[in-house]
């Protein structure tokens, strides 16, 4: 398909060619007709893919020239960087255009921002935090939003951002169109596409079940967590091969749990990420993993997205997916650039299911290993493993009890710290001498008289 195939209009054509863009992307030419034809969408498409314009191409294509000041469009997304990069993005395409794109984040000043609503704009990019306390000020007016956006809604959804999405659907007109972008599909997006959208169209560019013929790929059957745990423990002891092993978990928590354990099995060569680290934490994961300072590194599905590293020796499945395509997303991280990878897959009972929706996607069998037999096998079960009653139907009972609070507004900058436990205090109270008795403290102040 070309550019000229999507109907565009001159100055996007226009826009197109300084860009230098010679085809639409698979994910552009899918979504065009399917944005533009005005029915909610759910597109699922990672970063570089070219996401961002397979969204904006149809919307700029379809907005008319207008006076008036209250935005048409909104789009959310989870970070600042992504509305500095979206803006970016957005404005390059309107170079022959005449319209108006504003972007607004939390941590910065926000009587500047709304002065710049308060001018007019046709398009807003936003993180919702910002978005929501411009709303409720009343500088920005949302009724004559016709096009929703959230772009990396699984990013935005594990960053806890759930409770803030749906406040702004809550101020919404009803009656507009919602498109969402998400680079896997998780259950949290699930969840909210089933509550939110009204049949929404999917656009998907058909992830291949065809696994890179160099990755060896191996799984086991493990009754439970522990014994995951027993088994990873007994095959991470051989460090010369398993040197740079890349260990997927479904959530935080877990992975929290898994990290903690493996600290206490290999102290010191391993690291983690998920969303509820601080960049800052990932970013020192990241690069102590590609260093190889760490040779294992514990993630999240979500976070692990976009992850570019070398010379991945082993991807470890410690929970089976409960989307195949995850799975794909997963191993294809080892077994680059005609290296040899390896893969494992522990699967318990309850995920046969995911396990064989694999298969099937692959069209083929998985090598099955069994457990050695020094490997103990455990009974005890962790919270999730037992049995709980449910409560069905409750609607204040949150779905994943994993995410963050209901945060009402984005948290600034400096509440974003991470909790570094109890030597951090130590440090603070060297750095400012505390007294520690109060006679101490006179005596301090005694001696400064003199
Ligand atoms: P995204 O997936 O939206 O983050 O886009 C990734 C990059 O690809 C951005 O730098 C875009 O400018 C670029 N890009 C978007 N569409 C095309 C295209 N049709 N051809 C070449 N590059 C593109």
């Amino acid at each position: 398909m070309t550019f000229q195939d999507l109907k565009l209009n001159t100055p996007l054509y226009n826009a197109i060619e300084d860009l230098g863009f010679e085809n639409p992307t698979p994910i552009q030419s899918e979504s065009f007709s399917i944005v533009a034809s005005g029915k909610d969408v759910v597109g699922i498409a990672q970063t570089g893919t070219g996401k961002t314009f397979a969204y904006m191409l149809p919307i700029l294509r379809n907005l008319s020239y207008s006076k008036q000041d209250n935005p048409r469009v909104l789009v959310l997304v989870p970070t600042r960087e992504l509305v500095v990069q979206v803006v970016d993005e957005i404005e390059k395409l309107s170079k022959y255009i005449n319209n108006r794109v504003l972007g607004v984040y939390g941590g910065t000043n926000i009587n500047t921002q709304k002065q710049a609503v308060a001018q007019g704009q046709d398009i807003i990019v936003a993180t919702p935090g910002r978005l929501y306390d411009l709303a409720v000020s009343r500088v920005l007016q949302l009724k004559s939003i016709q096009k929703l956006v959230i772009d990396e809604v699984d990013v935005m959804l594990d960053l806890g951002f759930r409770h803030q999405l749906l406040n702004i659907f809550d101020i919404l007109p009803e009656r507009r169109q919602n498109i969402m972008f998400s680079a896997t599909m998780t259950k949290d997006v699930d969840d909210l596409i089933t509550d939110f959208f009204i049949n929404p169209k999917k656009v998907q560019i058909a992830i291949s079940g065809t696994p890179l013929d160099n990755i060896e790929q191996t799984r086991y059957n493990v009754p439970n967590f522990y014994t995951k745990v027993n088994l990873l423990e007994s095959i991470l002891k051989n460090k010369e091969d398993f040197s740079k092993v890349l260990i997927f978990v479904a959530y935080k928590r877990m992975a929290d749990r898994l990290f903690d354990k493996l600290e206490d099995l290999f102290p010191s060569q391993s690291c983690v990420i998920h969303s509820n680290k601080t960049q800052n934490y990932r970013l020192r994961s990241i690069e102590q993993f590609r260093a190889g300072e760490h040779r294992l590194l514990v993630a999240t599905d979500v976070m692990a997205r976009g992850l570019d590293i070398e010379g991945i020796t082993h991807v470890i499945n410690f929970d089976t997916p409960d989307y195949p395509e995850n799975y794909m997303h997963r191993i294809g991280r080892t077994g680059r650039a005609e290296k040899e990878g390896q893969s494992l897959l522990f699967s318990t009972e309850k995920e046969q299911g995911a396990r064989r929706r694999i298969e099937e996607l692959m069209d083929m069998s998985i090598k099955t290993l069994d457990i050695p037999e020094f490997v103990e096998i455990s009974k005890e079960l962790i919270e999730e493993e037992r049995n709980v009653i449910k409560e069905r139907y409750n609607p204040i009972k949150r779905r994943d009890e994993d995410a963050p609070g209901p945060a009402f507004h984005e948290k600034k900058e400096k509440n974003q710290k991470e909790n570094l436990g109890g030597s951090y205090r130590r440090e603070i109270a060297k750095k400012y001498k505390k007294p520690k008795t109060r006679g101490d403290k006179n005596y301090n102040r005694r001696n400064k008289k003199k």
